[in-house]
């Protein structure tokens, strides 16, 4: 284990934060129980005051394929992902393209696309030393209680890397800005859309500061260079109670607030 100072302003994907020292955590390692593990930072908010934190080093960023079963380091960036599935021929992995982040990130946000979910491939994660199948792991619409730190995951190889699919799901993401945030703020309440209900009170395009609810889509928070926590999370706090009063409606977090 070693430390590493993380400079968030530069890091995360909202480009808010500052320097902070991380712990790394190496492959033999015994992984602490008391810091929060940050992947990619790319559904987070740092505040001022964030709890320890630790990250997982490039020893859990290795790929390997064993028969019909592929295995990928928790710290494996999505991009990375995409391009090894595409060389390799491999299936299931389109829909990773251009949704920012690591592996781990991935399962502890069972993130997706559409009805395509990162859960609907997986075979097993180690979590504590110990591979658990995916089917006895509780998860839903963009979180799994994956109950403690991801190190890898398996998934069964189904040949057939699809370019039309990965293009099509490309096409969907033109609506997303391409300013700095922290990808949607908010779950999609059930049966709506969350980026439909901040517009409807009115919040789509609102700034304070240099945080802004996006011109593009209502629901990413956006940075336009020099945005900072407390101004973020009153955007945010502002978009749930107007939301709250007018639709009765409680919209809940997807980013991590920490
Ligand atoms: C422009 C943009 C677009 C986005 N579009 C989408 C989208 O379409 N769909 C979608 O689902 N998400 C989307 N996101 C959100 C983000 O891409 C995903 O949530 C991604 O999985 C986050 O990965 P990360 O490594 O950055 O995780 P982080 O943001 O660093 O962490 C997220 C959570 O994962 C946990 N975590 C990280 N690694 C591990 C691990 N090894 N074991 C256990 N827990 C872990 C952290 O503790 C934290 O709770 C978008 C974000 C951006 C910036």
């Amino acid at each position: 284990m070693f430390f590493k100072t993380i400079d968030f302003s530069k890091y995360s994907s909202i480009k808010i934060g500052q320097p902070a020292k991380v712990l790394m955590v190496e492959k033999d390692d015994q992984i602490p129980q008391n810091r929060y593990l940050i992947g990619g930072a790319n559904n987070l908010l740092l505040s001022p005051n964030p709890p320890p934190l630790m990250m997982l080093s490039k020893d859990f960023s290795a790929i390997s394929q064993k028969d019909d079963m592929l295995t990928i380091g928790a710290a494996m960036p999505t991009g990375r992902m995409v391009s090894y599935a595409k060389k390799h021929d491999i299936s299931g992995f389109e829909f990773c393209s251009k949704l920012p982040g690591t592996l781990g990130g991935m399962l502890a946000m069972n993130a997706g696309v559409k009805e395509y979910e990162i859960f609907n491939i997986l075979h097993s994660v180690e979590i504590n030393g110990k591979w658990i199948p995916a089917k006895e792991i509780e998860y839903g619409y963009r979180f799994a209680k994956l109950e403690g730190v991801a190190a890898r995951a398996r998934f069964k190889i189904q040949k057939g890397f699809n370019q039309e699919l990965l293009e099509n799901l490309l096409n969907l993401r033109s609506n997303q800005p391409s300013l700095p945030s922290a990808g949607s703020i908010f779950k999609n309440p059930k049966d709506d859309y969350a980026g439909r209900l901040i517009e409807a009170v009115g919040l789509k395009g609102a700034k304070r500061g240099d945080m802004q609810w996006s011109e593009m889509h209502a629901n990413f928070l956006v940075n336009l260079g020099k945005g900072n926590f407390f101004d973020a999370l009153y955007l945010i706090n502002l978009a749930k109670e107007k939301v709250y009063n007018t639709f009765g409606v409680n919209l809940q977090e997807e980013i991590k607030i920490l």
